[in-house]
């Protein structure tokens, strides 16, 4: 029962988001190409495809037809003993554009969960093997993995509030993502300690993307891949943030030309339009489920996995891969980001500028005042959501040269103002 008497909160609980008075969230009304269009009329150039999800743009108009036409005919069915064509058709697809033997899908709802059930199959190997003691992760300093608590447990430990949350969820081994010999050679001393209580390593290839866009070269994903066969430990690359064409390629391992043992996905999936995620495994790790016991099987079933919807979404956004230049499209975004975005370098309180792909980043000294940077942002015509000390562009891959001046214009104007500073 609610109590008349006391004053009225916000009903929707925001995300990230201390909900003491916070100043209330804009009304998004509708969305086109790039554009998102406010209630009270005004419309802002996207500069984020919605967490990096809508890389063909909003409302893609082949996305839209080829759902409307599942929306007809089974938008759902449960998995559980039955399949249907889209998630077929996805899985085929998947697996011809995954690298090696990664061939088996399983399908969730969101990034975490992908993340959650990697670490499961991960565990859950060794003991399908007969190898005991295989329970903890490998993950670095800086990783951005999910937000339920397993998956918390191999965030930043930062990040990951693993000091609020001492003692809640599992002790994984946290480490410095290696980027010299030296921190090589220390990773190795680590792995050849702690082997036996470690199932898999898992990372964000090329970019750790929550933790603050921070890139590292393709050479430390070999190395890790050396490391894990050396000390016989799997490999689990997230690439919810850097599949589907972010980093310049397809996946981002392509670039580093290894295989991970499991990889998830998910952002970019459906093209930014529904919740979908994968958990793909390779061959050896599928066989190791393979058993006349009922107990070495893969205990996990989301109730609206594989979707057909979604699945049909995924389709239809991987077909636009095929049939559109998207990784040329890319490749000259790409450039646009580099030239666009140099004169923030000699602006006062910028740290660092650096394109990757698709991703254009702006690191600061310090935000001081990061509500200010967001308002200027929007008053500028633009939705970019600076966090920690980056101010970042992911845009749609389809995104007009126009569009993308205005948001590289945008940043120059906010920081060149010193938004990012407390007001005087
Ligand atoms: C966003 C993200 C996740 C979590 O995905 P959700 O769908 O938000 O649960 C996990 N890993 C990486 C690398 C991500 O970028």
């Amino acid at each position: 029962m609610t109590d008349k008497t006391l004053p009225d909160l916000p009903r929707i609980w925001l995300p990230y988001t201390q909900m003491k008075n916070a100043a209330p969230p804009l009304v998004a009304q509708r969305t086109e190409g790039t554009t998102i269009f406010l209630e009270d009329g005004r419309a802002l150039v996207d500069g984020i495809a919605s967490w990096w999800t809508a890389c063909h743009g909003y409302n893609h108009p082949h996305i839209r037809a080829r759902m409307t036409d599942q929306l007809g005919v089974m938008p759902h069915v449960m998995l559980g003993g039955l399949v249907h064509e889209p998630v077929q058709a996805l899985s085929d697809r998947l697996v011809a554009l995954l690298p090696g033997d990664l061939d088996h899908c399983f399908y969730t709802d969101s990034g975490s969960v992908a993340v959650e059930v990697a670490m499961k199959m991960a565990i859950q190997y060794w003991i399908n093997r007969g190898v005991t003691g295989r329970t903890k992760l490998l993950s670095f300093r800086d990783g951005y993995h999910g937000d339920t608590l397993a998956t918390m447990s191999v965030c930043d430990p930062e990040e990951g509030m693993h000091s609020l949350f001492a003692g809640v969820f599992p002790e994984q081994v946290i480490a410095d993502l290696p980027r010299d010999e030296a921190s090589l050679a220390s990773l190795d001393t680590l792995l050849s300690g702690k082997r036996d209580q470690i199932a898999a390593i898992i990372v964000e290839p090329l970019v750790q993307g929550a933790g603050g866009m921070i890139f590292h070269p393709p050479e430390v994903l070999s190395r890790l891949r050396a490391l894990a066969d050396k000390h016989n430990v799997l490999l689990i690359l997230d690439e919810i943030f850097t599949g589907f064409g972010r980093t310049g390629t397809m996946f981002a391992c392509e670039q580093a030309s290894i295989v991970p043992d499991i990889i998830t996905l998910s952002k970019a999936l459906t093209g930014g339009t529904i919740a979908l995620a994968a958990t793909v495994a390779r061959r050896h790790v599928f066989e190791a489920f393979l058993s006349d016991s009922p107990g070495a099987a893969l205990m996990h079933g989301p109730t609206f996995m594989a979707n057909a919807l979604a699945c049909t979404a995924a389709c239809a956004s991987l077909e636009l891969f095929e049939r559109e230049p998207r990784l040329d499209q890319i490749a000259a975004l790409s450039a646009m980001l580099e030239t666009g975005l140099e004169p923030c370098r000699a602006l006062p309180g910028v740290r660092d500028v650096r394109v990757l792909g698709a991703i254009g980043v702006v690191e600061l000294e310090a935000i001081e005042d990061l509500s200010r940077l967001k308002a200027a942002l929007v008053d500028q015509g633009v939705w970019i959501r600076p966090y920690r000390n980056i101010v970042y562009l992911t845009p749609a891959f389809t995104i007009t040269p126009g569009a993308l001046v205005r948001l590289m214009h945008a940043i120059y104007e906010v920081l060149r103002d010193g938004a990012f500073r407390k007001p005087v």
